[in-house]
This record gives structure tokens, sequence and C-alpha cells, in this order.
């Protein structure tokens, strides 16, 4: 997945580019850049790769999950419906906005499962996110009319999923908003980055103005520049933008390697019996970042990962003893360990958090192997990987 593989000449040059004129920053100084607006640049760009009306570059993943939020109106007491599956930052980004995470289990896809979804329902709920997990997708069809249904938000967060599609559109762009991550672990990187993206004009200028102070850009004087709404800034520099223009650029190159890998793997791992794959949607193309399979059990899961370990395979987890990833070891969170103050709504979801049964979830993620696929390989290295794999597996199996 990660862009920062390939990383060399293209990004110098956009780079230099922002250093020869010295302005870094995405808005103003039209007179000192030399014709130089690389987020804006960048905006474009992304608006033909995710075949969008509208790009907001951000200053991260997370922000773009709070912006994304925001500029559709979620906040205090509001509950948004999320994955037990995912990355921490759905949870901070939704709280800091005072809305509530309500985590709910996943299915075979590894993403929200739409039977939880709709039985997570109550009347605060005013949004359900999916996180496209691991270059991969849910039901989209089954959560758009859940939220149609009862009238609600559909947010996209694609941060793991960039240059994957469901019939034909590309991930993040086919819920109400999608969200982007460019940090330095993503298929394309900014260095630290993310993008909201979406076809709705109001919740476009809103999610504009609310990363930068609430400025409404009219004009060329920022300093005269009204604040329609309150803000905060999550604004991108033009560094990181310049980085993330020349990235953006090799997309499809970095799509088309991770298949490629991708692909020698699944074959391979294919030929053991015991060995299952994960779900992807009718209409579904993963992005080829991660390869997901399912062993019998949580045991035989448990003992792949430890000979993977033992054999020097790694970039290859079960996350089910992992801390970053599913709720099972999110302490921190369900135990409310908060610097301030939180509002008695929160503090009674996290509390909920800590009984609530998930065992559905445990099912598929305690059985899961996330295996991430490099760009850097050579076709060598990826066949050999592929045998040590099946070897490591079916000595433990
Ligand atoms: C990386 C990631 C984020 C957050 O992105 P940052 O840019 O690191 O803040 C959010 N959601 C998912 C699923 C991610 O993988």
């Amino acid at each position: 997945m990660p862009g920062f593989e390939l990383f060399g000449d293209l990004e110098r040059k956009e780079v230099n580019d922002v250093l020869d004129n010295g302005v870094l920053m995405r808005y103003g100084f039209d007179g000192m850049r030399n014709g130089h607006w690389k987020a804006k640049e960048l905006e474009k760009e992304l608006q033909n790769t995710f075949q969008t009306n509208h790009v907001q570059l951000v200053s991260s993943g997370t922000a773009a999950v709070s912006v994304a939020l925001a500029s559709a109106g979620i906040g205090a007491g509001d509950e948004v419906i999320m994955p037990t599956f995912t990355f921490v930052a759905s949870f901070e980004a939704i709280m800091m906005l005072g809305a509530v995470p309500v985590l709910v289990d996943i299915d075979d896809t590894l993403t929200l499962d739409p039977k939880a979804v709709e039985a997570a329902i109550t009347p605060k709920t005013k949004a359900v996110m999916i996180v496209q997990m691991c270059g991969s997708m849910g039901n989209m069809d089954a959560l758009q009319s859940i939220c149609t249904k009862n009238n609600l938000l559909f947010v996209e967060d694609a941060c793991q999923a960039i240059g994957g599609t469901y019939k034909g559109q590309p991930l993040g762009s086919i819920a109400d908003l999608g969200c982007f991550s460019f940090d330095f672990v993503k298929t394309i990187t900014c260095g630290e980055g993310g993008a909201v993206i979406t076809n709705n004009p109001e919740y476009y200028k809103n999610a504009d103005h609310y990363s930068d102070h609430g400025h409404d850009h009219i004009g060329n004087d920022r300093g005269a520049e009204t604040h329609p709404f309150l803000g905060y800034n999550f604004r991108i520099s033009e560094l990181h933008a310049a980085v993330g223009l020349a990235q953006v650029k090799r997309l499809p190159e970095f799509i088309e390697i991770q298949k490629k890998n991708y692909t020698i793997l699944h074959d391979a791992l294919s030929e053991i019996p015991d060995v299952t794959f994960r779900k992807v949607p009718e209409g579904g193309e993963e992005s080829y970042a991660f390869l997901n399979f399912f062993l019998p059990d949580l045991e035989s899961a448990r003992m792949v990962a430890e000979s993977f370990k033992t054999n020097g395979i790694h970039a290859c987890w079960n996350y089910f003893d992992n801390n970053w990833h599913y709720i099972r070891k999110w302490h921190h969170l369900k135990d409310a360990k908060s610097l301030y103050p939180l509002s008695s709504e929160i503090k009674e979801a996290l509390k909920q958090l800590q009984t609530k049964d998930f065992s559905q979830s445990d099912h598929f993620i305690g059985r899961n192997m996330s295996c991430l696929i490099k760009l850097s390989w050579t076709d060598e290295e990826v066949r050999e990987r592929a045998n040590m794999m099946v070897k490591a597996i079916t000595s433990v199996i």
C-alpha cells in the first residue's frame, strides 16, 4: 500500500516549485507564488481520480472525517454508527464534534454488517459511517438503502481503499461524503494530509470554510474575509500538497503493481483448502492494498501469525490481538480515558462498550489474517513470499 516506497524525482520537483517561491500556505500571497497553487491543483486532480464534483483537502484523514461530519451538521449528542474494526481515528473524529460513536458488528466483508446497523438505529442516530477497511468494501447498496429509508447521512471512510471501486464507482465517491487519508503509510502520501469529497455543493462549501477557521474565501484579502460560522484549522500546507500532486499522478501505476502482487499471493493461498477469503460484494473491485484471508478458527490464526513471524514473513497481522484496529484492545476508549471532561452522552455510550457483545466481530477478526501488499517487491520476491506463506500455513494447520 505505501506510496512512500516509490518516491523520487517527481515528488522532489513539485516540492521544489514550492520552496523556490517560498509560499508554504495554500491561501493568499497571490503575487509571490509564481502561479503555483499545489493544493488547488491536487484538488482538481482528485476530482478526476474520484469522479466527484468537489474535493476539499485537509490536514489528515482524521480531520477529513471530522470535517465531513461537521459539514453535514453532525454535532453534540448525535449518534454516528461505525464499525468495530477500523482505525482509532474513526471514534476520535466523531467525538471531537461532541457526537456519539455507536460501534456495531462487522460481517464477512470486514466492514459494517447492514443488519447490525439497522438494529443500532435510535431516534438520535444521524449518520452511518462505513470504513472500507484494507482495500475493500461493504454491501454499499444495502447500507445506502438503510440510510435512505431512515433519513440518515451516509459517510464513507475510504482512507485504506484508494483506487478500489464498486459497480464502477470509486470507493469514497458513493456515499454522501467520502474521506481519504494521505498519511505516510497510505496508497498515496502527502506525508500528512487528507481529503473530503462530495457531490453536494452545500457540504463542500461548509467543508471549505470549516477547515479554515470559518473563512468565507471571498475576494483576495484574507483579513477582510467574513466568518459565516465557526471553524477550526485543518488546512493542508503547500509542501504536503506538492508531494501528493506527484503521487496522485502515479496512482494507476501503484494500483496495477498492487493487483499484480496481490494476485500472485492470492492464487498461491487458494490452493490451501482451509484458507478462505474475505467477501468482496458483487460489482466490487478491491484496491489490492491488502490480502485478507480467513483460517478455520482463532487458534489456527494465532498459530499462523506466529509461524509467519518465526519465518520472517512480515507485515501480516491478526488484528484480534492488535491495539490499533479492533475494539477488543481499545481500553482507553472503553474506559473513557480523556484528558478533559466528556459529555454524559458520550460517557454513557463508552460505558456500554465494556459489556456489549461483539462475538460476531470476534468471529471474523479472530480468524482473519491481513497482509500488506508492497509496491517495491520484485516478481521473484513475491513468488518467494507466496511459497513461504503456503509453507508457514500448511506447517501449522
Ligand atoms: C489512516 C486512517 C485514518 C486516519 O488518517 P490520518 O491521516 O492518519 O489521520 C482514518 N481511517 C482509516 C480507516 C485509516 O486507515
